[in-house]
């Protein structure tokens, strides 16, 4: 199956910084065999960006609202992003579970409004340190899954992506190991298989987040359950998300010569 890597820029960069960095990474990616690439810029910048945006590069939302359209002052529906080329959306990122409101309710309504848009969900879940340090992570996960998915039906899946980010390790420096990575995907597939099937859960990609850089990306995505990765703090940087991008490719394409 093929990887996917997306970087999220969250708040960051002016226009003139944005609209570069987008153009590096578009030049950069030359090729992309084995990775599904996108990035998420802050979403002013989505509709202008879209003209970079190639076949092998998509645009990705930060969020989309829990409303359809309507008198919602400052939300922009799942359905706006579609329209100005957006391919992917964010949903349930901790960023916006911690500050924003964004419980396991509101992921859920988002997810269909993702789909029901037409826009690839990537349903982001993790733990904090307290949960991890009391041994509650596999629960804390798996209850935000069962959750998000409740109502989504299997042929929908193909279209939703997870993202497991621990929340000890976002813009932490502090990674997860790859057996780490592999013990919560690993737990992540299998629960699917209970909440699918387990075809669907075989080709449902489990990216990871969390402080992932160049230095680490090939040995967390080497790992069997692991299909790429959310990228912040490095997808700022157009080289060190290149050198992600490349990562993944290498992984998956190992992967699909068995090992
Ligand atoms: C993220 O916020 O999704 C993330 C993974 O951030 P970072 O790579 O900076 O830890």
């Amino acid at each position: 199956m093929r990887n996917i890597v997306t970087g999220n820029w969250k708040s960051n960069k002016l226009w003139n910084d944005a609209e570069k960095l987008m153009d590096d990474v578009a030049t950069g990616i030359l090729e992309s065999q084995h990775t599904d690439v996108f990035v998420a810029p802050p979403t002013p910048y989505l509709a202008a960006l879209q003209a970079q945006s190639t076949d092998l590069i998509g645009l990705a939302g930060q969020q989309c609202s829990a409303h359809l359209e309507g008198a919602f002052t400052g939300e922009h529906t799942a359905s706006m992003l579609k329209s100005v080329g957006v391919k992917a959306v964010l949903i349930g990122h901790s960023e916006r579970r911690g500050g924003f409101g964004e419980n396991d309710s509101v992921v859920e309504v988002k997810i269909h409004h993702a789909l029901d848009a037409g826009l690839l969900a990537i349903v982001c879940c993790g733990e904090n340190l307290e949960e991890r340090d009391a041994g509650q992570h596999f629960e804390k996960v798996l209850t935000q899954l069962s959750h998000a998915f409740q109502n989504v039906d299997t042929s929908k899946m193909i279209h939703v992506v997870v993202a497991y980010e621990p929340i000890w390790a976002i813009g932490t420096g502090r990674t997860a190991s790859a057996a780490r990575a592999q013990e919560m995907h690993a737990a992540i597939r299998k629960h699917l298989v209970e909440l699918f099937d387990a075809p669907t859960a075989e080709s449902t990609r489990i990216l990871y987040g969390g402080s992932c850089k160049p230095s680490n990306a090939l040995e967390i995505f080497m790992q069997p359950d692991v299909n790429g990765g959310l990228i912040g703090g490095a997808s700022l940087n157009a080289l060190d998300f290149l050198a992600i991008v490349a990562a993944s490719n290498e992984a998956a394409s190992k992967e699909q010569q068995g090992g």
